[in-house]
């Protein structure tokens, strides 16, 4: 059963906005493991959404289309669906309701326009939005499904979840499907792929090795569909895989690092500080995306210049003269002050020239210091990385996460 979608949108077309929408709903097909064939995106015209509808058809049996649902006249999409399957209209009374309770709440008048949004092609099946006012459409089209969803991510996001997911499992029932991650970092694609030759090239044929990088880590992923044996067979070349790439493997699961961090300190009861030059507050911010992250993080202090560096965390001035602020000293001192100034149990610094400028000899840009301390150890670190700025700061982040990583590991082992 192969799967396509549609985004509607010119924004999409000029770059104003970018498809995160068909990355997440990939994602969440290709777990269910519903292969998408195509993704399209198309301009906010109602012969071109007829006619890219008309080729979908031609080739998959779901179709899922986001955006332009919404009350303004842009949004063209229910009443060209309407249109293209030659429906009349209905009122869903649900909807209506719910809309009404929705701009009650908010002291909002409901316009024409909203009250709109509860007339629905007469024989879709509604998929109520919870989050917004715009509801989703099920068009059955006899064994095909086309599904309507609005265009705002956490919108799209919940419906499917909660509404659509449910019923294209029951409607295209699929095997199984296993996957396994490993997440690595440090080693580059190229070089992994050698590593793991002998294994890869052992893989049975209904088992697939996908190599996912991102910044200095990349996510193998294993996957398979079959009988009851194939988690216990994905397993062990997994395991082949992590006895090869060795102390590279960051974690076995599905996990990103911020979210493997928070899981062994919350695990351990510890708490985490973090100092940040470069990286700006990224990292503290990868940390506050977390659900619960203030049973782990305290806070931290985005030490941009010397001077915060020197009155916030207590950095001895003349080492900025001697040494510079990109230096083992410096970051030493910042990780020690800001764990001991936040009171924390662990701490991370990081320190160093994200570029374009500012880079010498002895510092190219991508020269970073990154530092992890605890109450026993301090252990500070220079790399260098490649790539532009946002890489060099996106890079740092996953370096300093997996320090702690390695640190606590060798704490825990005492
Ligand atoms: P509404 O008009 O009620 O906001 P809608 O269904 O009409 O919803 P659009 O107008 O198409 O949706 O898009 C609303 C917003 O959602 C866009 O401004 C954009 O920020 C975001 N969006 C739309 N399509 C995508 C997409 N494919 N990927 C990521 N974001 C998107």
């Amino acid at each position: 059963m192969q799967a396509e979608i549609i985004t509607i949108g010119d924004e999409l077309l000029i770059g104003q906005v970018v498809d995160t929408n068909s990355a997440w709903i990939g994602q969440t097909l290709n777990k269910a493991n519903i292969r998408i064939k195509r993704i399209n995106s198309i301009s906010d015209d109602a012969e071109e959404i007829k006619s890219q509808l008309k080729d979908c058809l031609n080739r998959s049996e779901l179709i899922i289309i986001t955006g332009g649902l919404g009350p303004t006249k842009d949004d063209i999409t229910k009443k060209t669906l309407a249109d293209f399957f030659g429906m009349g209209w209905r009122t869903d009374t649900t909807v209506l309701s719910q809309l009404e309770m929705f701009f009650k709440s908010r002291g909002r008048e409901m316009l024409e326009a909203n009250k709109l949004q509860a007339e629905l092609p007469e024989k879709c099946l509604t998929l109520m939005n919870d989050w917004g006012t715009a509801p989703g459409m099920w068009f059955d089209v006899d064994d095909k499904v086309v599904i309507s969803l609005p265009g705002v991510p956490f919108e799209m996001k919940n419906i499917i979840e909660h509404r659509a997911m449910p019923l294209i499992m029951k409607k295209f029932i699929q095997p199984e499907l296993y996957h396994k991650t490993i997440v690595t970092i440090n080693v580059p694609e190229s070089l992994l792929a050698k590593k793991i030759e002998s294994v890869e090239d052992s893989l049975p044929s209904y088992i697939k090795l996908a190599y996912l990088p991102n910044m200095n880590m990349v996510r193998l992923r294993l996957t398979g569909s079959g009988d009851n044996d194939i988690k216990q067979e994905i397993d062990a070349y997994a395991k082949q895989i992590i006895d090869i790439v060795g102390e590279n493997v960051v974690v076995d699961e599905d996990i990103t690092m911020p979210e493997l961090i928070f899981r062994m300190l919350n695990a351990k009861g510890k708490t985490l500080s973090i100092a940040e030059s470069c990286t700006g507050g990224l990292i503290s911010h990868q940390m506050t995306l977390l659900p619960g992250a203030s049973k782990v993080f305290v806070g931290s202090v985005v030490s941009y210049s010397n001077s915060v560096k020197h009155h916030q965390l207590g950095v001895e001035s003349t080492l900025f003269e001697t040494v510079g602020a990109v230096s083992e000293p410096v970051v030493t001192q910042m990780a020690i002050g800001v764990r001991e100034r936040l009171q924390t149990d662990y701490s991370i610094a990081v320190s160093g020239i994200a570029g374009p400028g500012g880079g010498s000899d002895e510092k190219p840009v991508g020269t970073v210091v990154i530092g992890v301390s605890s109450g026993k150890n301090t252990v500070v670190v220079r790399q260098h990385f490649i790539g532009d700025r946002s890489h060099v700061i996106g890079r740092s982040a996953n370096a300093a996460f997996d320090m702690l990583r390695k640190l606590m590991l060798e704490e825990l082992d005492e």
